[in-house]
């Protein structure tokens, strides 16, 4: 894909991996922003988060402080000389973020999903020379992430970048948003040089996920981490429960392995990934299986029936090992598979029907 690209450079200064952006979800108060900001600068983090128009999913929830919080956002650039990162989603957030000289512009996964909403934007930034940062859109397409991309770099922006932030899903699953680390991955092959910024909040939804997150983007070879920090998690007015202190965020970057980006093993790492994440799938696939199979041992038990059924449990060992054929693997590799998952499957049955 040709995008018109110059260096990122968010800081101003010669970067080094990863680039970090720490800050809370939100802007909630003056003083939450000052403090957190002030706990963020020591730590050495140069680059301040913190969003004033949040997209939430339902009304009637905390929306965002509004331009109040513009005022806060250039107290810290004035008094702690971070640059400030902001979201923007309509023409007047980004004349209003422009105006006020807020630095790094993000775009969220709900905007970016939006080509109207994306073309508005990409109208307002002409002529503009600012860094902007488009999110992931919630659904996994990675045509309309590039088409949003194109969008922002047809309006004159070349210093872009993406944050790769997850993607939603119905089931509720161990991650907020799923990784599915194979499409920033494809983004990476078909445009090299767009730097890509992982945001471990959004993706993990929960403070114990952050650190593993970000050493599994740090072993992917990307450029950088967006993470959110408030100085009272608890607290938060939104994102709770995925907010880490200033102090942990230290922590979580201290202990982070950097390594060199080395083609060999950046591949190897990279196919690691998709087979830790197809392993994923298919445990969460089993136990999808196993809760319909206790279903079914509680129809049976209401019914009288036996658990075993010898017809049908014949019928899925030809079918299955059929199938695997056709898809390559050996027949009798499948039937093993098939014939330990029907003994799971059994046992599932068998303590339903034994519960009163
Ligand atoms: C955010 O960064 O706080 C945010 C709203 O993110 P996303 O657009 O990824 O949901
Ligand atoms: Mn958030």
């Amino acid at each position: 894909m040709e995008l018109n690209l110059t260096p990122l450079n968010l800081t101003g200064e010669q970067e080094v991996r990863p680039v970090v952006i720490a800050g809370p979800c939100s802007a909630e108060t003056e003083e939450q922003v000052m403090n957190t900001a002030n706990g963020l600068a020591k730590k050495g983090v140069k680059l301040f988060r913190a969003g004033i128009w949040k997209p939430r999913t339902k009304p009637g929830g905390f929306e965002g402080i509004g331009e109040e919080g513009i005022a806060w956002m250039q107290r810290v650039q004035k008094e702690l000389h971070m640059k400030v990162c902001t979201e923007v989603a309509t023409h007047a957030h980004v004349e209003a973020a422009l105006k006020a000289g807020i630095d790094v512009l993000w775009i969220g996964a709900r905007t970016v999903a939006n080509p109207f909403a994306m073309q508005e934007i990409a109208d307002s930034l002409k002529g503009v020379d600012v860094p902007v940062l488009v999110k992931n859109p919630v659904n996994p397409d990675l045509e309309l992430w590039i088409g949003g991309l194109q969008r922002i770099n047809q309006a004159g922006i070349t210093r872009l970048g993406v944050i790769h932030r997850g993607f939603s899903t119905y089931e509720k699953k161990i991650y907020r948003n799923l990784p599915m680390w194979h499409i920033p991955i494809e983004l990476r092959r078909r445009c090299p040089n767009l730097p890509i910024i992982c945001d471990p909040s959004h993706i993990g939804g929960a403070r114990e996920l952050v650190a593993p997150l970000c050493q599994q983007a740090m072993d992917l070879g990307f450029d950088g981490l967006i993470i959110e920090s408030h100085c009272n998690p608890d607290a938060a007015w939104s994102d709770a429960k995925q907010q880490v202190t200033p102090d942990v965020l230290d922590f979580i970057l201290d202990k982070l392995v950097i390594r060199n980006i080395t083609e060999s093993t950046e591949s190897l790492d990279t196919l690691r990934q998709q087979i830790d994440e197809i392993d994923n799938s298919l445990i969460e696939l089993l136990a999808k299986r196993m809760r319909i199979s206790r279903e079914i041992g509680q129809y049976k038990k209401e019914h009288d029936m036996t658990v075993v059924q010898t017809m049908r449990y014949t019928e899925i060992l030809d079918k299955r090992g059929a199938q695997g054929v056709l898809c390559g693997m050996d027949a009798d590799f499948i039937k093993a598979v098939f014939e330990n998952i029907h003994e799971e499957s059994v046992r599932q049955q068998m303590d339903v029907m034994n519960k009163d």
